[in-house]
């Protein structure tokens, strides 16, 4: 990649700002991302792919690090999980958060320590609590009273599981009514109102194979203000003085969750990070004095924030119709890959890339290629008017919850993932090719 580059930071390159920081504008119109042409990725590799920025991911878990000098960050798997994403993570000095035995045992088989892995889940299957134990994950997180018996039976009689209990501390945050876990009436967690948290712990104290090193609270997802977070340490904080009044124990750990939310689009906001550390630092200390307790190791799991920003789907236009008033341009892809703008309407802003055009701009639908009227990718955004089929147009902040959701519909196979990284791009994640769809199929 040697063609004249402008940073994406650059008067005049407004648009760009959700991009990763190491985005650049080429000459000839196009884009490239750590320095290579997303143009000359989707030749190599074709569309649709999703293109990772290594070093974005990186720097994103340092300024975790550097926010959260004295927390535990673990990264929240389901947002994005490959060997590569496991190995960055690790040693940038990240644990991991898993919800599966299938997470489970691909970040152990990538080298992952397990005493590092936080297992989560409402309903764990036998399969992901034997992978568990037989792995030997630092914490199982018990969210639901059932789980506490078959915990400790599956643990025998001479093991001992680290575990914590997840509590609903009955706070309203997140980005969509789907994405919010920090209240009652949803499926996560012990009720923190209602007596079910304590009387949970109360549960585990008494169970000798399992130790409680502390309480686990994720209030949702998208959450962009440091407010929510802060009410539901205070209640957190509440709840261990009660657990040290009621059994006389000191839980050594408090886990926040994750939920940070980013900027899908110029102009959104985003948490701020580092506010977020300083505020929390400051109400935990302030919090634990007032109960008399010493002040817990935090935890928090940020999934969404650490690999979201640092991912870009490129797709190639398939076809262009105007209907009525709309321009529809059809891509590649679509809700297969990305299926968020059908689930929880999010919004994006996709661009034209590989080419200039002079075109005036028109509002225009970017449509999927999927049997269904509501694969659609995002609705009312600006594009070239001269925008036709062979185009690239490109989907920022396409990192979190696109591959980790995407599914099998109309056969069209799952994405690759790409990695870039300083001049130069490699294959993660293949792209899943009809013979895997074969083979899966086994004709009876
Ligand atoms: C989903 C989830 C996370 C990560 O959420 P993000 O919005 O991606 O930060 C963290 N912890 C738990 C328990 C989760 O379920």
């Amino acid at each position: 990649m040697t063609a004249a580059v402008i940073p994406a930071s650059a008067p005049g390159t407004d648009g760009l700002s959700v991009w990763p920081a190491s985005t650049t504008r080429l000459a000839h119109g196009g884009l490239a991302v750590a320095g290579v042409d997303l143009a000359e990725v989707a030749e190599r590799f074709a569309t649709p792919v999703y293109v990772l920025d290594e070093g974005e991911v990186r720097e994103r878990c340092r300024t975790y690090r550097a926010a959260f000098p004295e927390a535990e960050i673990l990264y929240a798997a389901k947002a994005f999980l490959s060997r590569a994403m496991a190995r960055w993570v690790q040693e940038e000095g990240l644990g991991l958060d898993v919800c599966s035995a299938g997470e489970l045992e691909l970040a152990v088989v990538a080298g992952f320590p397990p005493d590092r892995i936080v297992l989560h889940g409402n309903a764990k299957s036998p399969r992901d609590l034997d992978a568990a134990l037989r792995l030997g994950v630092g914490r199982i997180v018990i969210d639901s009273p059932s789980e506490i018996a078959r915990i400790a039976a599956a643990v025998g009689p001479d093991g001992r599981q680290k575990v914590m209990v997840r509590v609903v501390p009955g706070v309203t945050a997140g980005g969509h009514h789907k994405i919010r876990t920090g209240t009652d009436g949803q499926k996560f967690g012990l009720s923190l109102s209602d007596g079910s948290a304590l009387h949970a712990v109360t549960r585990v104290l008494a169970q000798r194979r399992l130790e409680l090193t502390g309480l686990h609270c994720h209030i949702g997802s998208q959450i962009t203000e440091v407010k929510p977070y802060v009410t539901a340490l205070r209640r957190m904080v509440g709840l261990m003085a009660r657990i040290r009044d009621a059994h006389g124990r000191v839980l050594p750990e408090l886990d926040l969750g994750g939920g940070h939310g980013i900027a899908y689009r110029p102009g959104e906001a985003a948490l701020d990070i580092t506010a977020l550390a300083r505020k929390l630092r400051g109400e935990l200390v302030e919090a634990c004095a007032a109960a008399g307790l010493p002040v817990p190791r935090l935890a928090v799991e940020p999934g969404r924030a650490v690999v979201g920003p640092a991912g870009v789907a490129v797709y190639r236009v398939l076809a262009v119709k105007h209907t009525g008033d709309t321009l529809f341009a059809a891509v590649d892809g679509g809700m297969s890959d990305n299926p968020r703008p059908a689930l929880y309407g999010v919004r994006y802003a996709p661009r034209l890339i590989g080419r200039a055009s002079t075109a005036a701009a028109r509002t225009a639908t970017v449509v999927g290629r999927h049997c269904e009227a509501g694969d659609v990718l995002a609705a009312g955004v600006e594009l070239p008017g001269d925008v036709r089929p062979g185009d690239l147009i490109a989907v920022p902040v396409a990192g979190a919850y696109h591959l980790s959701m995407a599914s099998g519909y109309n056969m069209v196979g799952r994405p690759p993932v790409v990695a870039v990284d300083q001049g130069t791009a490699r294959l993660l994640v293949r792209r899943e090719t009809l013979e895997d769809l074969r083979l899966r199929d086994l004709g009876g």
